[in-house]
């Protein structure tokens, strides 16, 4: 069986291309796994930027993009990888662990990025450098350490437009 759950934001969402007003053009679901292994069915808008024209998705807090699990699932597995309860079978789960060292780098570039732009607090030293710890050592210091540190990861970027769903897409860039 599966739920159904309408997603309507709250508020004026500026676009992540240019910054402008967006309009509504239609809806689309987005099915998505949560904690205990229920398919749960979202109906998301369509959202069309009045200046460039280019078209996003509303994504809920609780949703990573192009992720079919909730992204709480995702967050207690790579907090606690031999203690937690999410029902995913081991290739999901080694997969990923994988998507955090291979995208943590990029993160951390886009953050610092966004703390540069927006003159916010200051950058702790080092953080691009291999040497600095864990992945989730290197995020907890940008983005804290308790929960909630993967949306606080992929709002800011979704926001600005630059999150990637794969390892090429921004490398080529
Ligand atoms: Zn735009």
């Amino acid at each position: 069986m599966k739920l159904g759950f309408l997603i309507r934001g709250a508020g004026r969402i500026p676009s992540p291309c240019c910054g402008k007003d967006m309009l509504v053009i239609g809806t689309k679901d987005r099915k998505a796994v949560d904690h205990s292994g229920q398919m749960k069915v979202y109906n998301i808008r369509r959202l069309r930027c009045i200046n460039c024209r280019a078209i996003h998705h509303e994504l809920p807090d609780f949703l990573v993009p192009y992720k079919r699990y909730e992204l709480g699932c995702i967050e207690s597995v790579l907090t606690n990888p031999t203690n937690h309860t999410v029902p995913a079978d081991d290739s999901t789960l080694s997969r990923w662990h994988s998507w955090l060292q291979e995208f943590v780098d990029y993160w951390v570039g886009c953050l610092i990025s966004i703390m540069i732009r927006t003159n916010q607090g200051n950058i702790p030293p080092d953080l691009t450098s291999e040497v600095s710890g864990t992945a989730l050592q290197r995020i907890g210091r940008l983005a804290g350490d308790a929960s909630g540190w993967l949306a606080r990861i992929v709002r800011p970027i979704v926001n600005i437009n630059l999150w990637v769903h794969t390892r090429s897409a921004f490398i080529v860039q």
